[in-house]
């Protein structure tokens, strides 16, 4: 590519064509250099001088890149934006969020919420013996809320009351009926008041993915007869007052926020019902289902979210306003548990391409005057090129390039013709795609013409480890080169990972209003690497990852933006070496090294090896077990 032709495409069209402006919440653009930026404090930070960082401190692809700070403000408008929406609204009580661990457990994620959320006694929600105690062990500020969801054996319960005595507001959200007895004797037994929450099942019917979270078949929350049971139990046992939450939680992701308003509008009527049998309700928690808008298309498309935060506060405050005015019933504490919101945006998963497979002809044969056939015939075929004999075009294309294969096994066609006869199907075969292209009607055989001829680009990482959610839900995250954005991406790619599973794959992309099938992506070049970012990775994906092929977690670094456009890198953790991701699966590596020297030892004894070349083998065995388990360039 020359001078002229680069300078003849802009970042600005780089915007527009990969969304960072549309999708990335503020937090990221492209810089007049063609490389992502990211941005808080009004400071900006090329991503490309991050992954250089990593690469001089020897943190080989591919890298999870956290950016604290992007963390930091989410927190931070989430809960100005609840406060803004309290004020304007004239809400007479305040917001308290919660941020659900199963999210994203990882001990700097969840310790980095703590810290940035303890201004505004942001607290944890936990489905788990392991959660409480993280949640008992990096929560600081007393009177931060502790949300347990979730069943609930005798020990969990204990560890419950045991964080109401350091202070904490501590709720047993009740799932099943079962839960109640334990609380109640484990509380009398402790001397210790409980908080009782209760989980309600709404039968609004959300949209979105996760909308068997509600609605009658939902497996969690008491249904209406449950509910009656219980208040008559705390009643029986003088314990109503210790009633004090009611919960609900409508699904995650909702992109309809009109989903949002009507199920709220039925949690209000359950609370009401619950303050007139006399419980003492004083939290109202609306569970997760703030989306992400991963296309940023702004719709009700399941991957998109058709609300803006501050609308989102906004009609949440205004429907409990408005029930609870109606009817007349202090207004509660409001509680969310947002997860996916809270930490999807400040993590990247950032890999470098190892090579591509391109469907294209190599070279096509000079018209010549004692040609095969076959080649006539096929340049008849481009004679005939056009709208009307699209079809026609690609049936005899194919008709020639199946007689060449058929020749050549019956030893009538040579390899030269053979080759000659592919390259120019090849190149039909393009020339056809990039006629549908602009057809209204593009006949149904010819309709996936232009995905087949994409090209396949590999790429460093595990789809099944660094990204389930594509593989096991079709979740779609933006996909962006990040860096040579001031160039125009001219081949038209799908991403395969470097699992040898054909599902490692991705095909399906954010396009600037639909998906698309392919992704557009630069010409790699010689002895340059090319490096792609995943956005919006920071929920479930770490949580989810599973060990395909033995991948395993990758390099992760935490970086923070500093005002003057200066970056820390302020944690970095190496990924899993081969011993490690081995012993997950009961390797012991130890005795697999003995193992190992045994067959050497042999192999010598029986002199197939010298017993120099013995200690070279062992030696590289040893390194490998204390490497990388993703694809390492030699330097
Ligand atoms: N709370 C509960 C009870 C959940 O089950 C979930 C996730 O499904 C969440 C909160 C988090 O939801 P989100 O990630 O949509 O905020």
């Amino acid at each position: 590519m020359n001078a002229i032709e680069q300078a003849e495409w802009t970042i600005e069209q780089s915007n527009e064509l990969y969304g960072f402006e549309r999708w990335g919440n503020d937090y990221f653009s492209v810089s007049k250099n063609g490389n992502v930026t990211a941005r808080t404090l009004n400071a900006e930070v090329e991503l490309m001088d991050i992954v250089n960082g990593m690469l001089e401190r020897d943190l080989q692809m591919p890298v999870l890149l956290r950016i604290e700070n992007i963390l930091d403000a989410q927190i931070h408008r989430l809960n100005t934006a609840f406060r803004a929406a309290i004020e304007n609204l004239g809400y007479k009580n305040e917001y308290r969020g919660v941020y659900p661990i199963k999210v994203n457990q990882q001990a700097q994620v969840v310790e980095e919420i703590a810290t940035f959320g303890k201004r505004f006694k942001h607290g944890f929600e936990v489905g788990s013996k392991p959660e409480i105690i993280i949640a008992l062990s990096t929560l600081e500020e007393p009177g931060s809320m502790i949300i347990c969801n979730g069943y609930k054996d005798q020990e969990f319960i204990e560890l419950g009351l045991s964080a109401i005595k350091l202070g904490f507001i501590c709720v047993f959200v009740v799932e099943t009926p079962t839960e109640i007895p334990i609380i109640l004797e484990r509380s009398r037994a402790m001397n210790i008041e409980p908080i009782i929450g209760v989980r309600i099942k709404t039968t609004v019917n959300v949209s979105g993915h996760w909308n068997s979270t509600s609605g009658d078949r939902s497996v969690f929350g008491l249904t209406a007869t449950q509910l009656v049971d219980l208040v008559d139990l705390l009643k029986a046992e003088g314990m109503l007052h210790c009633l004090q939450l009611l919960h609900c939680h409508l699904g995650s992701q909702i992109p309809n926020i009109q989903d949002i308003r009507s199920g709220i509008t039925e949690v209000c009527r359950f609370y009401a019902d619950l303050v007139k049998e006399g419980a003492n309700l004083k939290y109202i928690d609306l569970g997760g289902g703030l989306a992400v808008d991963y296309t940023g298309w702004g719709s009700n498309y399941a991957q998109s979210r058709n609300y803006s935060l501050s609308e989102y506060c906004e009609d949440i405050v205004d429907t409990l306003k408005t029930n609870f005015d109606d009817y007349g019933i202090p207004h509660p504490v409001i509680v969310t548990e947002s997860g996916r919101a809270t930490i999807a945006y400040s993590s990247i998963l950032i890999f470098n391409v190892l090579d591509t497979t391109i469907f294209e002809p190599t070279r096509l044969p000079e018209p010549h005057e004692d040609e095969d056939p076959l080649l006539t015939r096929m340049r008849d075929v481009y004679g005939n090129l056009s709208e009307s004999r699209v079809q026609e075009c690609y049936n005899d294309a194919h008709f020639y390039r199946n007689e060449a294969r058929e020749l050549f096994k019956r030893g009538q066609l040579d390899l030269r013709t053979r080759s000659a006869v592919e390259n120019m199907f090849l190149d039909l075969l393009h020339k056809i795609a990039d006629i549908t292209e602009n057809m209204q009607r593009v006949p149904s055989d010819l309709e996936g013409l232009k995905l087949s001829l994409a090209d396949i680009y590999y790429g460093n990482f595990s789809l099944f480890q660094s990204l389930p959610d594509t593989w096991a839900i079709d979740q779609l995250f933006p996909i962006a080169p990040i860096h040579r954005l001031n160039e125009e991406p001219k081949r038209s790619a799908v991403l395969a990972d470097i699992t040898c599973d054909c599902d490692g794959k991705i095909d399906r992309f954010v396009g600037t209003e639909d998906v698309v099938k392919v992704l557009p992506l630069h010409e790699l070049r010689e002895g340059e690497e090319y490096y792609l970012g995943v956005f919006l990775v920071g929920a479930y994906q770490e949580t989810l990852g599973d060990l395909h092929n033995l991948f395993g977690d990758t390099n992760v670094v935490s970086v923070r933006i500093n005002r003057d456009g200066t970056f820390d890198f302020v944690k970095e953790m190496h990924g899993d070496t081969i011993s490690d991701v081995l012993s997950y699966v009961e390797f012991h590596p130890k005795e697999m090294q003995l193992r190992h020297r045994n067959t050497a030892e042999r192999a010598v004894r029986e002199g197939r090896i010298t017993a120099r070349e013995r200690q070279q083998i062992i030696k590289l065995f040893n390194e490998s077990l204390n490497g990388y388990t993703y694809y390492e360039k030699e330097d």
